[in-house]
């Protein structure tokens, strides 16, 4: 099949840039528009020439073909019927520019995914090792992730190598450009294998080692473990959002934790050594003599771990003096006592620190 010159239809030199060639068709494809010129035929058939010679001259692979082989199609290759009377253009291209949809074109690297996990406690303090059921992609084998049965183009079924879809007859009513064939008409068919989304939906358990000390809110990143990447890209990552069950004990403010420690009246006056919980068990503070309430006792490094770091936060005991109910005579005694011997104002104290 011989094919007409299109640089001549088109009035550009050989040499002409992709700019150059969507300059002068969008130029003339405005003046020979069917809608502009209704019932004209001449005008008609020239504005398919001029839509198929912008269809060749404006894709750098068939204008290659076209260059070194006087086919667009390349050495010897068939052009599929109906695909020269197509004319792929997109009447909105001549108006909104070439910008559109882009086809399929370089690699695309494959979305990445987020998981919510929740923690508790324990699993935050020791750290853990966590299978996850994750429903991903991984690029289809048979088309090597471009989602294209061949490299052979062939007219756009959805558009019937229109270019567009939609839209109706006269000048105001033409229709959106094909979202299939990104408005050139013809396309390579998909790969009946992925349907053209060039991956395959799997699911995938994946382990993923949690830091020990990992602090709520914190987003976590396994690489690789997202969507399938497209054409050759990579893929996406998984990120892991981590949010903490609270905990009955332990409060958590950054690395330290904070615990609640109630003494009582007399441990608080004469000082004494109790037992706090620990993330670690039970351990030995030492109270010292006349400790109010609010006071903060340190036990250093006994806090959450630090991630990939070899450290450890603080645990603080928060003191709570619980006054004694009395209820016995010979106790109220022993109390008034204590009161006629330590008759210091405690208001006065307050306001004089
Ligand atoms: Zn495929
Ligand atoms: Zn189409």
């Amino acid at each position: 099949m011989s094919h007409p010159d299109y640089y001549k239809i088109l009035g550009v030199p050989k040499t002409a840039s992709e700019e150059d060639v969507k300059k002068a068709y969008r130029k003339l494809a405005r003046k020979h528009h069917p809608d502009l010129n209704p019932g004209d035929a001449k005008a008609e058939a020239e504005f398919k020439k001029l839509a198929e010679a912008n269809d060749v001259l404006s894709d750098p692979e068939k204008r290659k073909n076209y260059d070194t082989y006087g086919d667009p199609s390349g050495p010897g290759a068939q052009v599929p019927p109906g695909f020269q009377q197509g004319g792929g253009f997109a009447f909105e291209d001549i108006f909104a520019g070439f910008g559109g949809r882009p086809l399929r074109h370089g690699p695309e690297r494959g979305e990445d995914l987020l998981h919510a996990v929740r923690l508790g406690f324990r699993e935050a303090f020791e750290g853990s090792r966590l299978n996850l059921r994750v429903n991903r992609s991984e690029p289809c084998l048979t088309c090597r992730g471009t989602g294209e049965a061949s490299r052979k183009q062939e007219v756009c079924r959805t558009c019937q190598g229109k270019g567009k879809v939609g839209g109706g007859s006269g000048f105001l009513s033409f229709g959106r450009m094909c979202p299939d064939c990104g408005g050139r008409g013809s396309k390579v068919p998909d790969c009946p294998d992925c349907s053209g989304t060039g991956r395959h939906a799997r699911q995938e358990t994946v382990t993923i080692a949690i830091p020990a000390g990992v602090e709520d809110g914190a987003k976590l990143r396994v690489a690789g473990k997202g969507e399938a990447g497209r054409r050759g890209g990579g893929p996406g990552d998984l990120f892991l959002q981590i949010s903490m069950e609270p905990d009955a004990r332990f409060e958590r403010k950054g690395p330290n934790l904070y615990v609640r420690l109630p003494i009582s009246f007399s441990e608080a006056a004469l000082g004494a050594k109790v037992e706090v919980p620990t993330p670690e068990g039970q351990q030995t503070i030492k109270v010292p003599p006349g400790t109010q309430t609010g006071a903060k006792l340190r036990l250093k490094g006994q806090g959450m771990p630090i991630p990939r770091a070899n450290q450890r936060g603080d645990l603080i005991a928060e003191v709570a003096v619980v006054t004694p109910a009395i209820h016995d005579e010979r106790s109220k005694e022993l109390l008034r006592e204590l009161a006629e011997l330590n008759d210091a104002d405690v208001r006065l104290q307050r306001s004089a620190t």
